[in-house]
Order: C-alpha cells, then structure tokens, then sequence
C-alpha cells in the first residue's frame, strides 16, 4: 500500500490509500477520488512525504490531524501510544474480576473448569506465569503504567 497526501479544492487535507501509484492515477482519471470532508471530486495530490506500507510492522503510524480524539491532538506518538495504552488497561480493569494473588490458582480453576468461566486479573510471579504458559492456561502479562492502583 502506498499512503499519498490528498487536498481538495476547498482546501481539505486528506490521506488516500492506493494499491500503487499507478492505481492512484487511475483512480484520479476516472473521478473516482473525493473528499471525505465535502465530497468533492477535484482533488490533487500534495507533494509531500508519502509512506509505503511494507506489511513488517511499520513503526508509529500518523494520527489523522483530524482525529475525532482532542486527547490525542497535536501528541508525539510516544505520549499517545501512552495514553491509549492507558485506556486499554481501564477497558481490562473494567472487564475482569480482581482475583490477586489468587491468580494462578484462580486461572487453573477456571482453565480446568473448577471454577465458574470468567475474566480475571491478579498477580503472578515470573515462575507462576511461566507454569501457567507451560501447562497451556492462556494468560497474559500487562505492564500497568507507573502510579496506578493495581
Ligand atoms: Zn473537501
């Protein structure tokens, strides 16, 4: 894939996303290109940087400037690579029962359904987690970001 800048004649800034530059061109000539903003069809290509999505885990994709997100506006890709992570830690949190460190025993019970079949949470020690892995429970380690309870 190849990510080519896009400006309408109303001046709106977009990404279009093209098999090749050859589709780009074809796509161009039979007015099959518009503004997701106004939907128009006189659009032109802005000489600007243009990346080509080799599939080998392209590092830190650009956030659209017009990214329906004002926390994330106008971030470094670190900081919010930082928040976003944050927010998936909430959606864990929110979704899973507290167990501690009952954990591995909990993941056992539940893995060899002993225990009602459910989402938990709690800590493991490195052996614990790795005795968990060899005995195919599936479970997941989560950094939690500094300064968070639990
Ligand atoms: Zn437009």
């Amino acid at each position: 894939m190849i990510v080519f800048d896009l400006l309408c004649h109303a001046g709106h800034r977009f990404e279009g996303w093209f098999a090749s530059a050859e589709d780009y061109g074809a796509q161009c000539q039979r007015g099959l290109l518009s503004c997701p903003q106004c939907g128009s069809a006189r659009v032109e290509r802005v000489p600007s940087a243009t990346r080509i999505n080799t599939g080998l885990g392209e590092p830190a994709q650009k956030v659209p400037p017009n990214a329906a997100d004002p926390e994330l506006a106008g971030k470094d890709p670190f900081s919010i690579a930082q928040i976003l992570y944050s927010r998936l830690v909430d959606e864990i949190i929110s979704r899973t029962e507290d167990v501690g460190s009952q954990f591995p025993v909990e993941a056992r019970r539940i893995h060899y359904q002993e225990a009602p079949a459910r989402a938990i949470r709690g800590v493991a020690t490195r052996e614990e987690h790795e005795a968990l892995v060899e005995d195919g429970i599936p479970v997941a380690r989560l950094p939690l970001p500094r300064g968070r309870p639990n």
